[in-house]
Formats: structure tokens, sequence, C-alpha cells
């Protein structure tokens, strides 16, 4: 079976039973988590999150930087007052810098390709718990989150369990 196929067959079991059409739009609970796209990650499950209750944002290694148009949309918008940041132990982000992300890209996909994410920063990172210290002190540091309440925590992939850094 296709990804595709999958997919849809999994969407018609879901749908089948599917009772919340009604939801508002701007998040219940307002509050917005970000957090990395690792597969290993199910945020509603992990941090028990009802259906319309929050925005949860994700990219790769629960970047700041790459969520802030995200995260300002989410208060400005939509009535967020609070973000909480959570990366996570074994984070890819972890594993490589700009130049290495760069020189995979050349060997893989050519010169021209290497172009295209010359300038590109990864945003990648060596220390996990500095770098949600520091998110969460670069988020708070602009003033379109002025009152908006910034907290920082590590998930741990090997046990599932999420702890407050900062
Ligand atoms: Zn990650």
């Amino acid at each position: 079976m296709s990804i595709e196929q999958r997919l849809v067959e999994g969407n018609n079991a879901y749908a089948a039973t599917f009772t919340q059409g009604d939801l508002a739009l701007p998040p219940s609970q307002k509050y917005a988590i970000l957090t990395c796209m690792d597969a290993r990650i199910d945020p509603a499950a992990a941090f028990s999150i009802p259906l319309g209750s929050a925005h949860i944002i994700r990219n790769a290694g629960a970047s700041a930087r790459a969520a802030f148009r995200d995260l300002v949309i989410s208060q400005q918008l939509l009535g967020t007052t609070q973000v909480l940041i959570i990366k996570h132990t074994g984070c890819g982000m972890l594993t490589f810098d700009n130049a290495t992300a760069r020189k995979l890209v050349k060997e893989s996909k050519g010169e021209k390709a290497a172009e295209e994410v010359e300038d590109l920063d990864f945003l990648t990172f060596g220390d996990l718990e500095g770098k949600v210290k520091e998110d969460v002190e670069w988020l708070k540091s602009k003033a379109v989150e002025k009152g908006v309440s910034v907290s920082g925590w590590v998930y741990e992939v090997e046990t599932g369990k999420v702890r407050r850094v900062v």
C-alpha cells in the first residue's frame, strides 16, 4: 500500500467518527507549542493537547528564529499569550553544521543546488539545554513578544518525559 493510499484509508476511519467540526479558529487555551518535526514526537499525545486548544508549530530543531513568523501570527492574529519551546534529546540538529549540510547538498545535488543553499542558515546547535535557553532569551528580547510568557523544555525521546529547563 502506498503512503497516499494509507493516508486516505486512515483519514476515512478518522472522519467516520469525527465530531469536532464546530471548533473555533483561535486556540481555546491560548498557547502555542513550538517543537521539532522529529517523527518520534507526538505532541498531542505526549502533552495531552485536545483538538482546537493550542497551536502546534514544528520545524527542524524547534527553532524560535525559524518559527518567528508563525509565532507572531499565533499571537497577534489568533490571540495566544504563551509559548512553550520544546526541544528534544537525540535531535538531528545536534549532529551537523552549516558546512556539512552544504557539502551534502553539493555532493548529492550539484553546484546549482549548492548555490541555492549557500546563504541558508540550517540553525543547528551543539548544546541542547543551552540552545533552549538561548531561544527563550531570543524570543523574549523581541518587542513584538512583550507580554507573552515563554518557557523552555526538553522532551526525552527515550522515556517520553518532558522536563522544564527555563
Ligand atoms: Zn529534532
